[in-house]
């Protein structure tokens, strides 16, 4: 007999129904969108993340990611902007219309990130951090919960489960890579969970190859694969001066590098019956009632 799950309400039993998540007019879950977020690591200053913003714009990107609060393995290495970082995020992300997805390390600047960002981002280091996935179950916001690098994919679901039961039933799970044997990558990227998560549970599933694999030229080809093995949206990093980065510059694509990739995308997403959120690709979109 088959044991029963230890978690409900993430599950398809639970609701059968795709738990669609919508940030700026992109419908992250739908089967028939393709969702990518990009931007750099972490926001530098204000010329490195208008730079970028304005570029993903143009091409449509329609969510920039950007770290300023940054869970760093050695406590030399660069820490964020923190609020100066939020700040600097969000007027560019204003003025190119575009929404914000940014880290929260702690339970006690929830309400700042709540201010300056769309989506709030739980790293890996903090897939069980317990306070802090309680905390997110009672705000407002999209909740984007990255697998921990060690964790199952029942912890996964589980600490998914927290910030559902408190409430906030927008949670979109990322898969980013987990620790193995191999080290030829920084981490290896276990793309088998999203067909079986999407099996298992109604939540989006989105896959980071950035951090997944630490090199920047295999990203491309972790994003064609994530879209073929159902992935709802890409969490990317971009940089325009990668060399120059203060954090992950080493995966982070070059702007050019992004903008082919998003080409490859759109063909491979018309082939999954996913259509890429860049604007210049909506005429290709089938026709679809707006739903509020
Ligand atoms: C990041 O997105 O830059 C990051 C730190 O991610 P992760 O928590 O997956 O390492
Ligand atoms: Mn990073």
């Amino acid at each position: 007999m088959e044991r029963r799950k230890p978690y409900q309400l993430v599950s398809r039993e639970w609701k059968a129904e795709n738990t669609v998540v919508t940030v700026n007019g992109c419908r992250i879950g739908d089967p028939s969108e393709l969702v990518t977020i990009a931007g750099p690591c972490a926001v530098e200053n204000r010329e490195q993340i208008f730079t970028i913003t304005e570029y993903l714009s143009k091409i449509g990107v329609r969510l920039i990611r950007g770290g300023a609060y940054k869970p760093r393995t050695s406590p030399y290495a660069f820490q964020g902007l923190k609020t100066e970082g939020l700040q600097l995020l969000r007027a560019a992300a204003d003025k190119f219309n575009m929404a914000v997805v940014s880290e929260v390390m702690s339970v006690d600047r929830i309400e700042e990130l709540c201010e300056y960002a769309d989506v709030l981002q739980v790293g890996t280091r903090n897939m069980q951090n317990y306070p802090l996935l309680k905390a997110l179950g009672k705000i407002n916001k999209p909740v984007m919960l990255k697998r921990g690098m060690s964790s199952t994919v029942e912890e996964w679901l589980l600490a998914a489960e927290y910030i559902l039961l408190g409430g906030n039933e927008n949670v979109i799970l990322c898969e980013r890579g987990i620790r193995t044997f191999e080290n030829a990558t920084r981490n290896t990227l276990d793309l088998s969970v999203v067909p079986l998560v999407k099996t298992l549970s109604h939540l989006p599933v989105i896959v980071d190859p950035s951090q997944a694999t630490g090199v920047r030229d295999l990203v491309p080809p972790m994003c064609y694969a994530a879209v073929a093995a159902g992935a709802d949206g890409l969490i990317v990093e971009v940089h325009n001066q990668p060399e120059e980065a203060l954090s992950d510059g080493a995966q982070s694509l070059y702007l050019d590098q992004f903008m082919a990739m998003t080409e490859k995308l759109r063909e491979l997403g018309r082939l999954f019956g996913r259509y890429p959120d860049f604007d210049l690709f909506r005429e290709h979109r089938p026709l679809r009632p707006e739903t509020p």
